[in-house]
């Protein structure tokens, strides 16, 4: 079905329709995208072509690839609307005006094919508006699909159907945008907001209110309304400055002139001159420098502004909460002080909102959760937060008040929203009965594996579970997915484990990163106490488990999606697939704290350059190619990028969703199994000593520039020995064991360097890489 859309285009330019036409050709689909016509100027297409131009330079980048950029084809309304008869999907992201709209409705009717969908990106127009005036044809065509800015990076999609709505179309929409696009959709009705901003915007009224009312700082707030409640650590000021000062009268004046009468949100609607004064100030937030927070170059501080006074002040350090107000949401809302009242307050309001409007703006709670969750990127839904606060705490507590008790959570009563029966997870449904949550065909997810399994052996870094059809699963579960001497232990017994029961391995988790490598805590504590042989077992060890993965007598695929660097990037490039999430960062980054990768990735990579196909033969542009990658730490951006990288090879696959990657890198390892044999090790021809002197030559320009730092040189001369095979000499085989021996010299020379270990140490600390 998802073949049914082969070309889309895209209408309107701006910050939506230009985003959503990047991801279209993320996906690898031709797009093509119009806007009016410029106000002056010869070029008939600038407006969508300086759009795209901006796209090029921005920072998170729409596009995956340079290649997926050429995939958009510029153009205006005036000369190429009618080109909407080439396309299966138009997408209308134009202004937010019903008149507009409207009119290029008309026009469109006239120009596509039937059976063509159009959807509208609009935020607040209800569909029964846009689609007013149209033949039939075009309302069975229509529907409203609501990206969230912005639209590479955000994961939901809220898509209303409409009564006249042909389901066929709809379908087909919903698949693409799922599968393709990536997006999780979530099904919501026509109400003004749909689902999460609504719900977002209340929230954010409800807490600038309550912050004022109750004399709180903005950091307290922010403190208070941020991570207990399992909100991003923007808090609510920080994010309204993400998103921009400016966009609150906008959605204010939106939800006003839409909603119902009697809907709880006018009760938050009040003058707020501070934010007007900010706005005409032009402190908009933190595209401006400054909103409710100021960035002090000078001081390095961030300051904060006073909610009386408007004018800023140093920052305050918020006291610490109550230690069990930290994870218990009851704890929280019942503090004393001035945490308590100002947690209730918000959730007692936004949580009752939200309950509200099951079967109003979604059918169900599970609409309602995915959408703040993947909308706002709150960790938990507000369903999930009633029951983390207690249904029946939050029924009591409402009527004690003498507030209404939302008819969904007299249902509840004291039952959770959610609950576990025979390893699936359930929801209350407005009926007052449980109903399993059902995932999109063909997904699976480990978390749902987990409901109803036991691992088949863990320890504290890793687990290996059971996926179904012969398949393992190997997990990490570490702090952060690090990877220490656990996970390598866990590798030892797993492999023979899924050589007697299984046909195959994923190495997959559900973290936000699959691994951003080695457990650098526990490098440093080894540093510390100068644990050197601890440390040199490490290596090796690493370098033993991932050979045993490489040479197990069945396949293995890697899953990653975020970030996969240096010792996370070495257990791809042990791996015969990888089936990666399209949002994979991947690299080797060791040189960065002063080391060079010690778990194989360097022979690894030598081999996946020198049979990259088309490129130049002979033992040097590999290696070249290798040390230029490495020795700067590159971070793939993308999984398309890490594939032009070599960190991925071109028959690796890439899924656009992140609820398929599972399913994919199962079916991917499933592929692999007949006529399963392991790889042959690798022998390698390498330049030696004097292709060591050609890429220091390099290297002492950069130095001399000042692009290299004096320990960049050392740490490059030392990955430089291992790449060019040491002492070898052009004519000898070195074997990857040679190589696998070089690493670990290399790597334990630098990690004896004091200049090392005070890398590591700022990497730790500050997050960021020491340039000593
Ligand atoms: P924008 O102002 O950035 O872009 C609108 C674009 O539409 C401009 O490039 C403009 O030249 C073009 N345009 C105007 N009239 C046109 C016409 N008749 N034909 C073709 N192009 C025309 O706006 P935006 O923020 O991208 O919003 C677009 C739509 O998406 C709106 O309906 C908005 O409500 C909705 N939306 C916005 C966001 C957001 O965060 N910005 C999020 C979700 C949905």
């Amino acid at each position: 079905m998802t073949d049914a859309i082969q070309k889309v285009c895209v209408i309107g330019a701006g910050t939506m329709g230009a985003g959503i036409a990047a991801q279209v050709a993320n996906a690898g689909i031709p797009v093509l995208l119009l806007d009016i016509l410029p106000k002056e100027g010869s070029d008939r297409d600038a407006v969508a072509k300086g759009a795209v131009a901006k796209m090029l330079k921005t920072d998170p980048a729409p596009f995956m690839s340079k290649q997926a950029a050429k995939l958009v084809e510029t153009g205006n309304i005036d000369d190429h609307l009618s080109r909407v008869a080439e396309c299966d999907w138009v997408i209308e992201a134009i202004v937010e005006r019903l008149d507009i709209k409207q009119s290029l409705y008309a026009k469109l009717e006239e120009l596509k094919r039937p059976g063509t969908a159009v959807s509208s990106n609009t935020s607040t127009i209800p569909l029964e508006k846009l689609v007013e005036g149209r033949s039939e044809q075009f309302r069975s065509d229509f529907l409203i699909t609501h990206f969230f800015n912005p639209p590479r990076y955000m994961r939901l999609i809220e898509i209303v159907r409409g009564p006249h709505t042909d389901s066929a179309v709809a379908d087909r929409v919903e698949d693409f945008v799922d599968r393709k696009l990536g997006k999780r959709v979530v099904p919501t009705k026509d109400t003004p907001g749909f689902i999460a901003n609504r719900i977002g915007t209340y929230w954010l009224a409800v807490a600038i209110n309550a912050a004022m009312d109750q004399g709180l700082t903005i950091e307290e707030a922010d403190q208070i309304g941020g991570r207990p409640m399992g909100i991003p650590k923007t808090g609510i000021f920080g994010l309204i400055d993400l998103v921009g000062v400016d966009l609150m009268p906008l959605l204010s004046q939106s939800l006003t002139q839409n909603l119902p009468e009697g809907d709880p949100y006018f009760d938050t609607v009040r003058d707020l001159p501070l934010i007007d004064r900010m706005i005409a100030e032009g402190r908009t937030g933190r595209k401006a420098g400054s909103g409710f927070y100021a960035f002090d170059k000078k001081t390095r501080t961030k300051r904060g502004i006073d909610l009386n006074t408007g004018e800023y002040r140093d920052p305050i350090k918020p006291e610490r909460l109550p230690p069990r107000a930290e994870g218990d949401l009851h704890a929280l809302t019942t503090a004393s002080g001035k945490v308590g009242p100002f947690a209730w307050e918000v959730l007692g309001k936004v949580l009752s909102y939200s309950a509200m409007l099951v079967g109003k703006a979604a059918d169900d709670i599970v609409a309602i959760d995915d959408a703040m969750k993947l909308g706002y990127n709150w960790k938990y839904g507000p369903f999930e937060l009633i029951d983390r606060l207690g249904p029946g705490k939050l029924a009591e507590r409402l009527e004690a008040e003498g507030r209404d008790v939302p008819a969904i959570l007299k249902t509840a009563g004291d039952r959770p929203f959610y609950r576990v029966e025979g390893g699936t997870r359930q929801y209350l449904g407005l009926d007052g009965e449980y109903h399993d949550v059902v995932r999109a065909d063909g997904v699976l997810m480990l978390a749902d594996v987990k409901l109803g399994a036991e691992p088949i052996i863990k320890n504290a870094s890793a687990a290996l579970w059971d996926v179904g059809d012969g398949v393992a699963c190997l997990e990490f579960t570490g702090k952060m997915n690090a990877l220490d001497g656990e996970v390598m232990k866990l590798i030892g017994k797993a492999v023979p484990l899924v050589a007697e029961k299984f046909k195959a391995l994923v190495v997959y988790n559900e973290g936000s990163n699959f691994s951003a490598g080695a457990n650098l805590g526990l490098a440093m504590f080894a540093l510390n106490i100068a644990a050197w042989s601890e440390i040199e077992k490490l290596v090796k060890g690493g370098q033993e488990a991932y050979k045993a993965l490489k040479y197990a007598p069945f396949p293995v695929v890697s899953a990653p999606a975020g970030m996969a660097l240096g010792g996370g990037c070495e257990i791809l490039l042990h791996s015969d697939a990888i089936q990666a999430h399209a949002e994979s960062y991947v690299g080797l980054v060791e040189c960065g704290v002063g080391l060079v990768p010690g778990w194989g990735g360097c022979g690894e990579m030598v081999d996946r350059w020198k049979k990259m196909p088309k490129r130049p033969q002979g033992p040097m542009p590999a290696v070249a190619k290798v040390f230029e990658i490495v020795s700067t730490a590159t971070v793939a951006k993308s999984a398309a990028e890490a594939q032009g990288y070599g960190f991925l090879r071109a028959s690796d696959g890439i899924t656009m969703n992140r609820d398929r990657l599972l399913a994919d890198a199962k079916a991917k390892a499933l592929s692999l199994v007949d006529g399963y044999s392991p790889p042959e090790p690798p022998e390698f021809t390498l330049p030696g000593p004097s292709g060591k002197a050609a890429l220091m030559l390099a290297v002492e320009t950069f130095h001399k520039q000042g692009k290299a730092t004096d320990y960049d040189v050392v740490v490059s001369e030392a990955l430089a020995e291992v790449l060019t095979g040491g002492d070898a000499d052009i004519t000898d085989t070195v074997t990857e064991e040679d190589m696998l021996a070089l690493e670990r010299k290399a790597f334990m020379e630098r990690v004896h360097d004091p200049r090392t270990q005070a890398r590591v140490e700022h990497m730790l600390e500050t997050g960021k890489p020491l340039r000593n």
